[in-house]
């Protein structure tokens, strides 16, 4: 399927969960720098898949986010992440759902995806997969985790409060990969899942879009998710509208929502209809642009 086409396109967000009125420059300009440097390697030749990867490591790593670094304790006390990455050509796919103990689930679940023969590990079984394959452990929680721009400390113990990062690219060999990752609604039980680690439902490439889905997970899921997105748009329907008819389920549903999605010809688009998503594209065509509010 793959042709060289010389385009490219990337999108990432840092979380539907923007309030209004609070103060995200700080994030505006790490996102800025972070899709400039994506930009950079897409351009060079670097693959979807690993661009993907690269940029939400980043935002893991960042504590600016609730994904990683910036994820607080469920209400057991102690923090579980969930990530998935997808390969649009291959449909290959991996993710980790509550995993305890380890710096960056992006790379566990690209480490699940060409390592097993698995999409989803969970728990102790992602957790003993980590460890045997050697990615980086939280050897002190208490001084490793950090409270993310935007949030307030109680806001980590209040369930509407909640936060995602995710990244989608288009690459010039024409291949699509989505990636995301997060720490979940603040005050889930342990054990909780959401939308995030579900392949077809917070993530989904194939070869004609790449999706990231951010919001209260059990609304995107029972709204269908990113694969009724991709289901839509490749049956005619308008990029914009397959999208926004999603975000309009879920908020039927009680909820709200985000999305980003690439396409194979480097279409874009980054919607919302919650408060706000901190977000950013460029494009071989398209300056860069990153907002959280507009
Ligand atoms: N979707 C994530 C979850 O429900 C949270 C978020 O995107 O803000 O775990």
């Amino acid at each position: 399927m793959s042709q060289f086409n010389e385009n490219y396109a990337f999108a990432l967000h840092g979380g539907a969960g923007a309030v209004a009125g609070r103060n995200y420059d700080s994030v505006e300009e790490h996102l800025r720098s972070l899709t400039e440097g994506c930009r950079a390697l897409l351009a060079k030749g670097c693959s979807a898949l690993d661009v993907v990867e690269t940029a939400v490591t980043e935002m893991e790593r960042s504590g600016m986010y609730v994904a990683g670094r910036g994820s607080a304790p469920n209400t057991a006390g102690y923090v579980e992440l969930d990530a998935s990455i997808m390969h649009g050509p291959s449909r290959a796919a991996g993710a980790v759902a509550a995993l305890p103990g380890f710096e960056s689930p992006i790379q566990v679940a690209r480490g699940v995806m060409e390592e097993t023969p698995h999409v989803l590990l969970v728990g102790s079984g992602a957790e003993a997969f980590a460890r045997s394959n050697g990615y980086a452990t939280v050897e002190d929680p208490a001084s490793y985790y950090i409270i993310p721009v935007g949030v307030t400390k109680e806001e980590q113990t209040d369930s509407n409060a909640h936060g995602t990062v995710g990244a989608v690219a288009l690459d010039q060999s024409g291949a699509l990969a989505a990636a995301t990752s997060t720490g979940g609604t603040f005050g889930k039980l342990e054990g909780r899942v959401g939308d995030t680690p579900l392949i077809g439902s917070g993530t989904w490439a194939d070869d004609e879009i790449a999706i990231s889905c951010t919001g209260i997970g059990e609304h995107i899921i029972r709204a269908g998710g990113a694969v009724s997105i991709a289901c839509a748009f490749k049956s005619g329907v308008e990029l914009e509208t397959a999208i926004n008819d999603m975000l309009i389920e879920v908020k039927r549903l009680g909820g709200d929502a985000g999305v980003i999605a690439v396409t194979r010809n480097s279409s874009m688009a980054t919607l919302y209809n919650s408060a706000g998503m901190k977000r950013a594209s460029v494009s071989n065509q398209q300056p860069l642009q990153v907002t959280t509010f507009k």
